[in-house]
């Protein structure tokens, strides 16, 4: 078991926090984005980025290639329904995707949707740390917290 701090500073002893995550026995500030009978979607709030979402799957895997033909069918299908509501409902021109094979959780990819603000950390993969520090440091204010809120609220409506 391994302790783990979430996002609104609790502390929780799990195996595997994806799989907490996706088995419901650890909710997710904001809750579930969108749910499909192989993956789940949220958002962690420690990043107050509104869009930002987190796809994982729910069996714990690590790799791509371990994923099923219908998994793999699930997977992109869902990642692309999230973009689109993206687009829609947050007016989301770009994302960034990001998916490491050795996660000390399980299979999950990160959709970070590119704003004007993070253009002072360059452009490609090189931004992405920074950019995700910047918003852990610097943006968590209340009002942020709330537009988040209010982003996983309005993509779950669209994914209903
Ligand atoms: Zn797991």
């Amino acid at each position: 078991m391994r302790k783990i701090t979430l996002s609104n500073g609790k502390t929780v002893e799990v195996e595997c926090l994806s799989c907490a995550l996706t088995s419901g026995s650890v909710e997710p500030d904001g809750g579930v984005i969108v749910e499909t009978e192989h993956f789940h979607a949220h958002q962690d709030v420690a990043y107050p980025i509104e869009g930002l979402v987190i796809i994982a799957s729910k069996r714990h895997i690590k790799c791509l290639d371990e994923l099923t033909d219908e998994e793999r069918l699930d997977y992109i299908n869902t990642m692309a329904k999230i973009r689109k509501a993206q687009r829609e409902v947050l007016g989301i021109d770009y994302v960034y995707y990001f998916y490491n094979e050795d996660t000390t959780h399980h299979f999950h990819t990160w959709l970070v949707p590119r704003y004007e603000w993070m253009r002072e950390f360059g452009r490609s993969v090189e931004s992405l740390r920074p950019v995700l520090l910047h918003a852990r440091n610097h943006r968590n204010t209340v009002v942020n917290h709330q537009k988040v809120m209010s982003s996983i609220g309005a993509l779950r409506n669209a994914l209903q």
